[in-house]
């Protein structure tokens, strides 16, 4: 081989190496984009499907309200009528529960028993229940207890609505014109 030729395969080999080099890069190249792209649709995915599955989260555990647990949605002025009596003794109900500071949608203005339910817009049935009542009075009143007289040896909580027996006590959902008595005796 002559020098010319010599220098014309290093020069091939040359242009040979820098084709694989190119190539080589070329590969290099086309799968970084190829791990880009995947990337891009791993976060597609997890995007999308965090969408989704944050729907169907919030929609299992926040239900629409069932059109039966709705009163009204105009609001309701309603008046049962409480009495309790502890052991053959009428119990007063206070004037003004309800009203001492922020004015509650359930409360009494005088000392007849007459609960006034005053409710605007959206009502449903777990706002009225007779338990809300004692709540907002600060009193006691469960299946089990009156004030501070439980069911025993003492005395047994009972409850009539209308005049019939009425096992719901504090879950019971008031109506317009109710009458309610609560009693404990032996
Ligand atoms: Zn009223």
């Amino acid at each position: 081989m002559d020098q010319q030729s010599t220098e014309y395969l290093s020069k091939r080999q040359r242009w040979l190496r820098r084709q694989q080099e190119q190539e080589s890069a070329h590969h290099r190249n086309k799968s970084a984009k190829r791990f880009k792209k995947f990337g891009i649709w791993v976060a597609t995915v997890l995007v999308v499907g965090g969408g989704i599955g944050w729907l169907i989260w919030s929609a299992a555990t926040q239900p629409p309200l069932p059109a039966g647990d709705i009163v009204s949605k105009n609001g309701i002025h309603w008046h049962p009528q409480l009495t309790i009596t502890m052991n053959g003794k009428d119990q007063e109900i206070p004037a003004n529960i309800g009203l001492g500071g922020a004015e509650e949608p359930i409360h009494t203005h005088d000392t007849t028993g007459t609960l006034h339910l005053e409710f605007p817009g959206l009502v449903t049935k777990d706002d009225i229940r007779l338990g809300h009542f004692f709540k907002i009075w600060g009193k006691t009143f469960t299946s089990q207890c009156i004030f501070d007289s439980c069911n025993g040896p003492n005395g047994q909580v009972a409850m009539t609505v209308n005049g019939k027996s009425n096992t719901e006590f504090d879950q019971y959902i008031m109506r317009d014109k109710d009458q309610i008595e609560i009693t404990y005796s032996k």
